[in-house]
């Protein structure tokens, strides 16, 4: 065995617990019982223990010295595990084992503070999960950026400084579009009531139609959608509102989207270190494609109308036109995760700049509340009702994803220009589309970027795509096209 083969059996076994860790996750968050919670952060910290131990091993880096990578896909591995290690390295042991089991813990008491609308009884648990990622972005930082090493670990290469540049970029063009479709008038919206069975049904029949694999993966129901695992096992969550399928039938498209990548990636690359989607960005820009730029399609829409209307009967749409500005009405909500396209960048900016300050020191806990108020107030006209409507909605700060937010909106970005490259490549797309057919289309993200899991860095591979730059151009010029469009303006 040469070096690099005994480094890639060890790395194997790493990649396999580490899809064992994430399972974990998964059953958390689907079919747990609640009891379990306390032995749960137990069992996490346990086997985050193990893998941050192996990836700390120090074998790690004499098979590093004396590697040698047969080929192109050889140095990818090479270079990815050099990454992780010269990252997992800098962390103490005991700082990642501390940081694993408190934000296991802090997520269940996220969720009953948001329940009981109990901001002061959140943040002591806030400021100890801030207090370990700032100490944790010190010693990635070495001196350099906090903020930046966060956002390193989900989009590699990117910096705090780059994101800032894009969203200065983006934002005049948004709130120019907001202003105008906000002064037209609305279109109208779904009436009724939408049984589960059948939304159920639907998300099925979606999952299938965006090319799922279902012999690799299944569906359950979470309070919040995500999917979860890479390989040959990827499984994904939604959830059902009664008054509200679009949010199960959009949560499944991008779900669906998110997971789509993962089980096209290469079969070579399971359980190896490029064996998985290369960033949080790239990742985002599927299940973007495949939820916005195609299921919220004209196309695709008039396929769902009829489908919907199969299934349900009459729901106060006369026509495939009106249910096309339904799917797409803007309105200024609270939430971010249900929010139209044309707010949608707008909440991730809010929350790139008051976490920024926050791992940057600038900013304290007891002061987050009223500092997003305020900007919510300035940045949609509409003052925050309630905690669970502000700062108390996304899990991902009591999990100690900084950095992480940012990345939503990169994966628009990405979407845009990717949604571009594709209609340029296949001028028939739209035909297929309204007939329910998506095969082209997953077909060509499959093979322009999907299969090649973390083989490029995360900006190559979408530069490979889409043959150009990739900037915030296309998805702003997308938007401005579209609600133009919709709302006439
Ligand atoms: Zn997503």
């Amino acid at each position: 065995m040469s070096a690099f083969d005994d480094l890639m059996a060890f790395q194997r076994q790493t990649e396999a617990l580490a899809q064992v860790a994430g399972r974990l996750g998964w059953d958390q968050e689907t079919v747990m019982p609640e009891g379990s919670a306390g032995q749960r952060a137990e069992e996490i910290g346990a086997l985050e223990g193990v893998l941050h131990a192996r990836r700390t091993d120090p074998r790690i880096a004499e098979w590093l010295d004396k590697a040698k990578a047969p080929d192109a896909v050889g140095e990818a591995q090479l270079r990815q595990i050099r990454r992780m290690h010269k990252r997992m390295s800098k962390v103490p042991a005991k700082l990642a084992e501390e940081i694993a089991t408190t934000m296991s813990l802090a997520q269940g008491v996220w969720a009953e503070c948001r329940a009981k609308e109990d901001v002061a009884g959140f943040l002591p648990t806030l400021r100890k999960v801030v207090g370990l990622k700032r100490a944790e972005a010190e010693a990635l930082a070495e001196g350099g950026d906090p903020y930046d090493a966060l956002v390193d670990d989900y989009e590699p290469g990117m910096t705090g400084a780059e994101m800032a540049a894009m969203f200065d970029a983006m934002r005049p063009r948004l709130v120019a579009l907001r202003e105008r479709v906000l002064g037209a008038a609305a279109p109208k919206g779904l009436v009724g009531s939408f049984d589960r069975a059948g939304q159920e049904a639907i998300s099925r029949e979606l999952a299938t139609v965006f090319g799922y694999d279902w012999s690799r993966g299944r569906i359950d129901m979470a309070v919040h959608p995500f999917s979860s695992g890479s390989g040959h096992d990827v499984r994904i969550t939604t959830r059902v509102s009664e008054t509200d399928p679009f949010n199960c039938f959009y949560s499944t498209i991008h779900e669906v989207g998110h997971a789509a990548y993962e089980q096209g990636i290469n079969p070579a690359y399971a359980l190896t270190p490029i064996g998985q989607g290369v960033s949080m960005g790239v990742h985002e820009s599927q299940s973007r494609s495949y939820e916005n730029q195609l299921g919220r399609s004209r196309a695709f829409t008039g396929w769902l109308f009829t489908r919907m209307r199969e299934v349900f009967g009459e729901f106060g749409i006369a026509d495939a036109e009106g249910f096309y500005k339904a799917v797409n009405r803007v309105h200024p909500g609270y939430i971010r995760t249900e929010a139209d396209e044309v707010h949608y960048n707008l909440h991730v900016m809010l929350r790139f700049d008051l976490e920024r300050a926050l791992i940057k020191g600038k900013l304290e806990v007891s002061g987050l509340e009223d500092a997003w108020n305020t900007r919510f107030r300035a940045d949609f006209g509409v003052a925050v009702d309630r905690p669970s409507n502000g700062m108390l909605q996304d899990v991902h700060w009591s999990c100690g994803l900084f950095g992480y937010f940012p990345t939503y909106t990169l994966g628009n970005v990405y979407a845009g220009c990717l949604v571009k490259a594709m209609r340029a490549d296949l001028p028939g797309l739209d035909g297929r589309v309204a007939k329910g057919d998506l095969s082209e289309a997953t077909g060509w993200l499959r093979d322009k970027l999907q299969r090649h899991g973390g083989l490029y860095e995360p900006r190559d591979v979408v530069r490979r795509a889409c043959r150009f730059e990739p900037s915030e151009g296309p998805l702003l010029d997308y938007l401005e096209a579209k609600f133009g469009g919709i709302y006439g303006v």
